[in-house]
């Protein structure tokens, strides 16, 4: 597997502040037409958390990207998993 890892953004919950885009280390992250952040570069992500750290609205997520770990998250969660990225 290349990465063990993958960046999950919320769009419901983004509002468009723009912090993760000004904090990423690795200028991987924009805002798209609908204010929303999107990873337009997320071959340069190292995963470092920062944004997920800072996101006032809990909208982004480092999440592991294993196949038994996206299975663990998603049952019976109910929760939107829309995602950006994988
Ligand atoms: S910091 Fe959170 S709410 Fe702000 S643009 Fe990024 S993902 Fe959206
Ligand atoms: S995990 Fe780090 S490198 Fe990746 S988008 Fe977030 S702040 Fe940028």
């Amino acid at each position: 597997m290349k990465n063990a890892k993958t960046l999950v953004i919320q769009r419901q919950w983004c509002k468009g502040c723009g912090v993760c885009v000004a904090l990423c280390p690795k200028e991987v992250l924009a805002i798209d037409a609908e204010d929303k952040a999107y990873p337009g570069s997320l071959e340069n992500c190292i995963y470092c958390g920062l944004c997920e750290l800072r996101c006032p609205d809990l909208a982004i997520e480092v999440q592991d990207a294993r196949p038994e770990a996206a299975a663990k998250r998603g049952a019976g969660s109910g929760k939107d998993t829309a995602r950006e990225a994988v």
